[in-house]
Parts: C-alpha cells; structure tokens; sequence
C-alpha cells in the first residue's frame, strides 16, 4: 500500500519557508529501508525567524494579542485542531506507521490521544478565565492580594520520536492553552505528522506565529532553540544525555526548563499472582511500541519461588507477538525506527551476553523478515545489576530479569538505578502494593497493570529521568507564569 508522504516545508509565521540552507533530511521507512520522502531541515537562521514570528504574535494588536485572549477563544482553536486530527485520523496514523514503524492499530490510539488531549486543554483554557484573581488570604486588613496566572511567554518544545505527534501535542497544547507562543522542534528521525499538525493550524487559521514548527537536527536546531535569548522556557523530552546539555545552555540564561528523560523501569511481580494475567502485563509492559517507550517496565523482578514457571509462561507470550510490517493485519511489533536504533539494541543483547548474561528468547532478526529493522523481543536472564544490560536504558525490545526473594529486596532491585520515571508492583495482596508503591523512587507507579496514561493523570520522573510534569492541570501550569498583586486598602 503506497502512502504519499506530504512534501512540507518549515512553519514559520503561519507560512511554509524553505530552510534557509535549502537542506532536506531524507525519511526512510523503518519496515523497508527504502527513503520515501524528506523534511525541511531548520538551522540558527530559521530558529531566529521562529522565535521572532512568536514573540511578535504575543505582542501584536496589544490587547487583542495570543496572550491576553480569553481562555475561551484560544480552546476554540484547540477544539478546531481536534477536529481536523480526528478527521484525518487514519492518513496520520499510517503516517506514523511508515514514519516510525508502530503498529497501526496502535498508531491509531496514539492519534485518538492526540485529538483527546487538544479537547481537554481547550477544557483548561476555558477554565482559567474563572481562576484568575484567586484571592489570597493575608493577616493584615490593610492589605488585599490577588493572584494572577499569565503564560509565560515563548516556548520552545524538543521532542523525540517514539510518539512522533503524541509527545509533541503533551506540549503544544497545554502550552497554547496557557497563551504562550511555541516553536516546536520535533525529532529529525520521525516528524512527518507534526509537520502535518502546522497544516491543520493553517486550516484552522491559527493566529500566525502562535505555533511555529522547524523540524532538523538537534545539534543544528535544537540547540540554537534551547541557548536563544527570547525564548523564555525549554520543555524537552528525549534522552537524559540531550536534557543535561539542555539543562546546561538553559542554565547560561536562568531560563527555566522541565525534562522529561529516560528511563529504566522495574515491574515486581509477587508470588501471589494469576501468572498469566502477570505474564500479559509484563510483555505488554515492556514491548508495547517496541520498548522504546520512555516508562518501558523492562527490568522484570519476579518473586524466586514462581521464577521458573513464570518465565516459561513469559516465554510463551512472547513467542506468540506477531513481529511484522506495522501496515499487515494483526501486526503487534513493528521494527525499531531506524538502522542506528537496531544497532544499538544488537550491541546492548551482544554486550549482556559476553558479560555473561542468558538469552532465553528472541534478540535477533525474525527469520521470515529479510529487510528492515526488525528484532525479535529478548528476555535475559542471568543478569547482575552491575552488568550494563541491567543499568542502560536499552530503548528497545529487551527484558531482563533478577528474581528476589523479599519485600525488602524486591524494592531495592527496583530503586537500583539512576533513573525514576515509572515502576510497576503485581500483587493480590492490595497493602502490599500501597506498601511498594510508596517505597517505589517514581514519578509513576502501576499496580496491577503497567503502561497505561491518561491525559488527566500527571506524567513525568524523578531522579535523572528529568524533573517537572506533564498532562493534567500540571502540563498547564508548565506554561504558566503566577503573579502576586497585593494593594494598600
Ligand atoms: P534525543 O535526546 O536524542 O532527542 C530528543 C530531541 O532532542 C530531538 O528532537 C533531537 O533533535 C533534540 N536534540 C538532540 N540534541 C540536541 C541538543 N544538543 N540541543 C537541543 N536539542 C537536541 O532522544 P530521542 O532518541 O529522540 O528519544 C528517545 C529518548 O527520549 C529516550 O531516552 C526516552 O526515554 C526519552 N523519552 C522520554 C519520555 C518521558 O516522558 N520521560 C517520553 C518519550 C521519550
């Protein structure tokens, strides 16, 4: 099934633009190798278009700017923009599919999502109108306070490719939401369907400049984005690596940033389980969108007297994955996004087992796929937490497993990392989850279950998986500026 992939260029001030260096960077189907199309590749020259369109859209028709509009009319907007991703639901979720290789059933949800979280903050843009002047109760009577919520300014938001449009829409709409103007920079490795959200702007008549979206490289128009000195706030997701350097140019300017980073996260599961109920959560956990999912739950800490058993059970699950082209009915695995990615994942499996680690199952190319990027998904065993299998985030489809034989053990394996976005504990036993679930170092923590995220629920890591939360009212509030006004009465 041929999919003509839009030729798009920047968006800058409600307009396409060339690059300025006239650079393109080809996009290669991750399922076929094969370039299907390009994207625009921005550089310091086009960020400084980007950030001039957003700070002269905040300023345009004073009083009438983004920023001061009520709450209501940007949720119209926002409410138009869902519309317009519903209706072409099914064109960008194949997009993604060729884009990045997910599934397209899952494609599909992820699109959903996109639209349902433009509807919820056009909810919370209506809102604010009603929270502005929030009185604060002050001990003397001379005195009267007020506080006021005001976006804070130009955004700029860097986001990776595991949910090409997803990760972007956690940022943009909340942001435009709050009033601030964005210049979006999503990954060079999947950004067709953001190039498609400016699209979808354009048709909604977004006023111009309020989101501008450079797609290229990092170091090319990332950086320049992250160290500008209009831009009043970072919010970055992507490797922990990018958001030090992020954290370290932002820093040079006191501009505040929030991070959403990697992660390594453990799924505990209790002697006291249904062992295929426990077997599902644990693969869905850790190879729903092919582990590269920031909260992948892929370090497995399985109670010593079910291990064996278990794993057997795992192992069946596992082998049962259809592993295909994401556009082929029934497809639960695609392949990793890009050649690099593949060969990383190879070299974490081949280093695990040099180390000295057990492959159980899978680690390598599917027999009945002779191109693309595809991995059969890995459970290892034999793992010590010194080893690097058990330390890295891998960002791909590999499990490994360390069994415990105590409480208290289990939550030391689990907080055994430098990472703290999510944790999963599996258990009949509900105090026990609460138990662990408290002692869990997380920023999210599943009982029962692991991976599901709801756009209401706060979303985000502790440790070095980043600071700051996203979705729900605190997605909002990333955006927004409080300012005390206190008069002599
Ligand atoms: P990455 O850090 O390589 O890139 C992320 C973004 O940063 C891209 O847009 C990239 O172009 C840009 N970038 C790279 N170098 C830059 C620089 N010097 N200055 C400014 N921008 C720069 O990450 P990735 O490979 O795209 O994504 C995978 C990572 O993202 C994983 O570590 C994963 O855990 C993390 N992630 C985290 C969350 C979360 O919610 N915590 C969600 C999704 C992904």
């Amino acid at each position: 099934m041929a999919i003509p992939i839009p030729s798009r260029q920047l968006f800058i001030d409600g307009e396409w633009r060339e690059p300025t260096l006239k650079k393109r960077i080809p996009i290669i189907n991750p399922s076929t190798e094969e370039i299907i199309g390009t994207i625009p590749a921005a550089t310091a020259e086009d960020v400084e278009l980007a950030v001039d369109a957003a700070r002269k859209a905040l300023a345009r028709n004073k009083g009438r700017d983004w920023a001061s509009a009520s709450g209501a009319v940007r949720a119209k907007y926002l409410r138009a923009i869902a519309a317009k991703i519903t209706d072409r639901k099914s064109e960008l979720a194949k997009l993604e599919a060729i884009d990045c290789g997910k599934p397209l059933d899952e494609a599909a949800w992820d699109i959903d999502d996109v639209a349902g979280c433009f509807d919820y903050y056009a909810d919370l843009a209506e809102g604010l109108d009603a929270k502005q002047k929030a009185p604060v109760s002050l001990p003397m009577e001379s005195f009267k306070s007020y506080v006021l919520k005001e976006p804070i300014g130009v955004v700029g938001l860097i986001t990776p490719w595991n949910y090409p449009l997803l990760m972007a829409t956690w940022k943009v709409a909340p942001a435009l939401a709050a009033g601030c103007a964005a210049i979006l920079k999503p990954s060079e490795v999947a950004s067709v369907t953001c190039l498609e959200l400016a699209e979808m702007c354009r048709e909604v008549g977004l006023p111009r400049g309020v989101l501008n979206i450079l797609t290229g490289f990092g170091h090319e128009a990332g950086a320049p984005l992250a160290s500008h000195p209009h831009v009043d706030k970072i919010a970055f997701t992507g490797s922990t690596i990018t958001g030090s350097k992020i954290m370290t140019a932002a820093a040079q300017l006191v501009k505040p940033v929030s991070l959403e980073l990697g992660g390594k996260s453990p799924i505990i599961v209790f002697d006291d389980v249904d062992l295929d109920k426990a077997a599902e959560w644990t693969a869905f956990g850790c190879f729903w969108t092919n582990g590269q999912i920031c909260s992948a739950t892929s370090r497995l800490i399985v109670h010593e007297s079910i291990a064996a058993e278990f794993l057997d059970r795992l192992v069946k699950w596992i082998k049962n994955i259809k592993v295909s082209d994401p556009l082929e009915e029934g497809c639960r695995l695609g392949p990793v996004v890009s050649g690099s990615q593949y060969e990383k994942v190879l070299k974490f499996i081949a280093t695990a087992k040099s180390e000295g680690a057990t492959i159980v199952c899978g680690g390598d190319r599917p027999e009945h796929l002779k191109k693309g990027f595809f991995i059969q998904p890995a459970v290892i065993t034999d793992v010590t937490t010194s080893m690097q299998i058990w330390r890295e985030e891998v960002f791909g489809p590999v499990l490994c497993v360390k069994t415990f034989s105590s409480e208290d053990e289990a939550i030391e394996l689990a907080n055994d990392t430098h990472y703290g976005l999510g944790g999963a504990v599996i258990s009949n036993d509900l105090e026990r989850c609460d138990r662990v679930s408290k002692a869990l170092q997380a920023g999210i923590v599943w009982i029962n279950c692991s991976q599901p995220c709801f756009t209401q629920a706060p979303w985000g890591g502790n440790k070095r998986s980043g600071f700051g939360r996203e979705l729900g009212e605190w997605g909002l509030n990333n955006y927004l500026s409080v300012k005390q006004v206190t008069q002599y009465v």
